[in-house]
């Protein structure tokens, strides 16, 4: 591993609070991924990339800004990367998936927020994360509240700025968030100091567009009675596309589909036969969170879906890649976004469509519904989604973490009862 210590002095980072997280990552990777047996030799690529984390891909952000190029960081599925890239920005995810960084963001925040929000806040704060200190521009959105007022508290410490996303989605909405894309643009372009045009945005629809569809391959071949990859391994791979190239991210993921295709073809499965299928819906899993992944997959299940935000609702469907003016094509933006379905938004029925179509389309055996502790929304939702899908006779657990290993254990033994169920 290259010596990066300078890069992060430079950061302004907290080296000695650092080396503490840098000293604990390898062993949870080891621990969660190494242990697999038969996995898809391109993972390789992302073995490589977490070994790494704080320091290839945060080295490649810190080259591009010494040639001008600005970094900015998003915090939600909804802030459309298409923008940023066409006036040649880049877009890294600055979620927080751990609890290393949750105690840093319960110094400024109610300890009754949610984990994602406390560990994005706490990365930052606590001066422990290259990429939250890279970042030119933070783009936040008004999600849920937790998210809101957080922004005020990173705001008085790195430039930001504030997508207002409708609450829901009659006609009206779709056309303000257009407006709002609008808006976004501008920013960015005052950023950058680079104009976009229909030409750009085009391109840059494409290149998202086909990172859309080379993540949505790899699912494809989740859906075959061979199942060719594991949960945690497909979740890595969510994770990482936040952060990559996405050009280098759609190549990767391709390459990686090839082998699952031949694999589907091959009936080279790496799970046993009969072994019961889940789908995983509710709140995001951003990295390093593999909690939930690990304990299904080490009680004799195994996860073929996940719709969450590190999962079918980042890829799928594309933007409308047919418009010419930039109008037409923040239209085209707003349309795609608002066909993402949180449970922000009220009402929220297409969610519960789209988990009982997955349900369906990956022939799952249940359904574990998850929520972060402290996420209200998603929580409240739980109460439809397990509803309907008890109405349509698909055995559902519900579930609430966070990312302590506190109730690990507890969790293996109500995980293990339920697939014993499934049965
Ligand atoms: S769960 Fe909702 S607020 Fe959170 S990242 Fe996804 S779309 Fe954004
Ligand atoms: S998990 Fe819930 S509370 Fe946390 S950021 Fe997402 S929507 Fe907000």
């Amino acid at each position: 591993m290259a010596n990066y210590q300078q890069m992060w002095k430079d950061l302004g980072m907290n080296l000695e609070a650092h080396d503490n997280l840098c000293a604990v990552l390898p062993t949870a990777f080891g621990d969660v991924y190494l242990s697999q047996e038969n996995r898809p030799a391109s993972m390789d690529f992302w073995d490589m990339v977490v070994a790494d984390i704080h320091g290839i891909r945060p080295a490649e952000l810190i080259e591009e800004q010494k040639k001008g190029r600005k970094v900015f960081g998003t915090f939600c599925v909804y802030v459309p990367d298409e923008v940023v890239i066409a006036a040649d920005g880049i877009v890294t995810g600055l979620c927080g998936g751990s609890q290393f960084w949750v105690p840093d963001g319960e110094a400024v925040l109610p300890k009754s927020t949610c984990p994602l929000i406390k560990a994005s806040v706490g990365a930052r704060l606590g001066k422990t994360c290259p990429f939250f200190r890279i970042a030119d521009m933070y783009v936040g959105e008004t999600t849920c509240d937790g998210k809101k007022k957080a922004w005020e508290i990173l705001g008085q410490d790195v430039p930001m700025h504030i997508m207002d996303i409708p609450q829901m989605k009659r006609a009206k909405d779709i056309e303000k968030w257009a407006d709002e894309i609008r808006e976004f643009a501008a920013v960015v372009e005052k950023t950058t100091g680079n104009k976009i045009t229909p030409e750009k945005l085009a391109e840059s629809i494409h290149i998202i567009n086909e990172k859309r569809k080379a993540l949505a391959r790899v699912y494809e071949t989740r859906k075959s009675d061979v199942i060719p990859i594991s949960g945690k391994d497909a979740l890595l791979m969510m994770q990482i596309a936040f952060f990559d190239d996405p050009v280098r991210c759609a190549q990767m993921t391709n390459r990686l589909a090839d082998e699952l295709e031949q694999r589907v073809k091959d009936g080279v499965s790496v799970f046993p036969k009969g072994t019961k299928r889940i789908l995983v819906s509710g709140t995001p899993m951003a990295i390093p969170n593999w909690k939930l992944h690990h304990i299904i997959e080490t009680s004799g299940a195994a996860v073929v879906c996940e719709e969450t935000c590190t999962g079918t609702r980042y890829f799928e469907n594309l933007v409308d890649e047919t418009k010419t003016t930039l109008d037409d094509q923040y239209k085209a933006l707003a349309d795609r976004y608002m066909g993402i379905n949180c449970a922000c938004f009220t009402p929220n029925s297409g969610r519960i469509d789209d988990i009982l179509r997955l349900a369906k389309e990956y022939h799952v055996d249940g359904v574990i519904d998850v929520n972060l502790k402290f996420c209200c929304l998603y929580d409240t939702e739980g109460y439809t989604v397990e509803k309907a899908l008890k109405e349509a006779g698909i055995p559902v657990l519900g579930i609430e973490t966070d990312y302590t290993d506190a109730d690990a254990e507890q969790l293996r033994t109500r995980i293990e009862a339920f697939v014993e169920m499934l049965g």
